[in-house]
C-alpha cells in the first residue's frame, strides 16, 4: 500500500498504485529491441488519444517536463525568413514568447488580457497585416488561469492565412476530448504526468508527418531539442536519439491501457464532476473565483485569497497537506489567488472531504467562512 495523497495542483496528478508499480520492472538496456518496441506501441496509443490519423500524423518522445516540448516546437518549426505569431492570454503563451526570444525567432507577441479568451478579430487582422506569419500558436487550456482558449477557430484562422497551427496541450490532452482534424491541430503536445496521469519525465508531440519531414531544411537553433532529429532517429531505429526516461514510459504505457479502459468521454466526466464539486465547495465557504465559468477549462479553478488579514496562503497549504491535500499557488500577477484542480485519478468525494479539512483550517487560522 503506498499513501495516497490527492493533487489538487495543476499536474503532476495523482495516480493510481497500478502505474505506480508498472516502474518496478527488471533491470532493462533501452537499446534493446524489446525497448523500441514498447516506445512503438506508446507512439501509436498516443495518436489515438487525439484521434490522429497515422498515415498524417507522427508522434515524437523526448526526455524531459512539458516545457521540452514548447521549446522544441517553436524552435524547430519556423522556417528561414518567416515569422510565429503568439496569441497571448496567459502565462504558458508568455513562455512560448520567452522562448522565442532566447532563440532570436522573428514573433509577434499578440497580448490579450489574461481574464479573457483571445478575441479572434484581432487573430484575423494580426495574420492579413502580416503574411510572412508561418506558424500560429496558443496554449489550450491557459493553465495560469484556467481559461480554455478557442483552438479549433484559431487553427482555422491560421489555415486560412497558410499558417500551420501549434497549440500546447499540455494541460488539456487526455482530459478534455480532441480531435486534432476536427479542431484544426497541426502540432499539439503534453507529457506524461499531466492528462495521462502517469509519471514526470516523458513528453511528446504529436505532429504532421509532412511538415516535420520540411522541417529538416528550416534553420536548426537547437542540437538536443530539435524535432525533426529526434523523428528521423525514431523512425530509423525505433529509439530516443538519447537516454529515455525507462521507468517512466513503462509506467506511461500502463496509464494508457487504464486511460483507454476508463474511456474518453467517461474520463472527461469525472474530470467535469471533480471540476464541479470544486466549485460546490467555494460557493458554500462564499469564496469567489477570478475567470468567468463560461470559459474555464473544467480542469482549473484560480480562487481568489479572502479578503481577511489572517489569510495566509502557506499556513492553510501546510494544514491541508499533512492531511493529505495539497493546494497550489496563482498564477495571475494582478490578483492575488490560488488553485485548485481536477486533474488525476480523483474522486467528487475526495473534493468533499478536502473542504472539512480546509473549512477546519480558515476557521483554525480565524478566516470566517459561510456556515
Ligand atoms: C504543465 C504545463 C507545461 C509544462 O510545464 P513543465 O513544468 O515543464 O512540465 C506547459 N504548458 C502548460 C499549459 C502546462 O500546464
Amino acid at each position: 500500500m503506498i499513501k495516497r495523497n490527492v493533487l489538487l495542483n495543476p499536474g503532476p496528478a495523482t495516480t493510481t498504485d497500478t502505474v505506480k508499480m508498472a516502474q518496478v520492472v527488471p533491470d532493462i538496456c533501452p537499446r534493446e529491441k524489446e525497448f523500441a518496441g514498447l516506445m512503438k506501441g506508446l507512439r501509436a496509443d498516443l495518436l489515438k488519444v487525439v484521434h490522429a490519423p497515422a498515415d498524417q500524423y507522427t508522434s515524437v518522445l523526448f526526455c524531459g517536463s512539458g516545457t521540452i516540448n514548447i521549446d522544441v516546437c517553436i524552435n524547430s518549426l519556423v522556417p528561414e525568413g518567416k515569422k510565429i505569431l503568439v496569441v497571448n492570454n496567459g502565462a504558458y503563451n508568455t513562455r512560448a514568447v520567452e522562448v522565442c526570444q532566447m532563440y532570436h525567432i522573428p514573433h509577434i507577441d499578440l497580448k490579450f488580457s489574461v481574464y479573457e479568451q483571445p478575441d479572434l478579430a484581432q487573430v484575423e487582422q494580426t495574420l492579413r497585416e502580416n503574411p510572412d506569419v508561418a506558424v500560429v500558436y496558443c496554449c489550450h487550456h491557459e493553465t495560469g488561469t484556467g481559461i480554455l482558449n478557442p483552438i479549433r477557430e484559431i487553427g482555422a484562422l491560421a489555415h486560412q492565412h497558410g499558417a500551420i497551427f501549434v497549440t500546447d496541450t499540455t494541460a488539456s490532452l487526455g482530459m478534455i476530448p480532441l480531435d486534432v482534424v476536427k479542431d484544426n491541430v497541426d502540432f499539439c503536445m503534453a507529457s506524461a504526468q499531466k492528462g495521462l496521469m502517469a509519471m514526470s519525465g516523458l513528453s511528446f508531440i504529436i505532429g504532421k508527418t509532412d511538415i516535420i519531414k520540411a522541417s529538416k531544411n528550416y534553420p536548426t537553433r537547437s542540437y538536443y531539442c530539435n524535432l525533426y532529429l529526434q523523428y528521423e532517429y525514431f523512425e530509423k531505429t525505433g529509439e530516443m536519439h538519447f537516454t529515455p526516461p525507462v521507468q517512466t514510459i513503462y509506467a506511461t504505457i500502463q496509464a494508457l491501457k487504464e486511460y483507454f479502459e476508463e474511456g474518453e468521454e467517461a474520463k472527461f466526466a469525472r474530470h467535469r464532476a471533480v471540476y464541479e464539486a470544486i466549485h460546490e465547495g467555494l460557493d458554500k465557504l462564499g469564496l469567489e473565483t477570478a475567470i468567468d465559468r463560461n470559459i474555464e477549462s473544467g480542469l482549473v479553478v484560480s480562487v481568489k485569497y479572502p479578503d481577511n488579514p489572517n489569510w495566509s496562503f502557506e499556513k492553510v497549504h501546510d494544514y491541508c497537506y499533512e492531511r493529505g491535500f495539497t493546494i497550489y499557488p496563482g498564477k495571475i500577477s494582478t490578483t492575488n489567488t490560488f488553485r485548485l484542480c481536477a486533474l488525476g485519478k480523483i474522486y467528487p468525494q475526495d473534493i468533499e472531504d478536502f473542504f472539512v479539512v480546509f473549512k477546519e483550517a480558515l476557521e483554525k487560522y480565524g478566516i470566517p467562512v459561510r456556515q
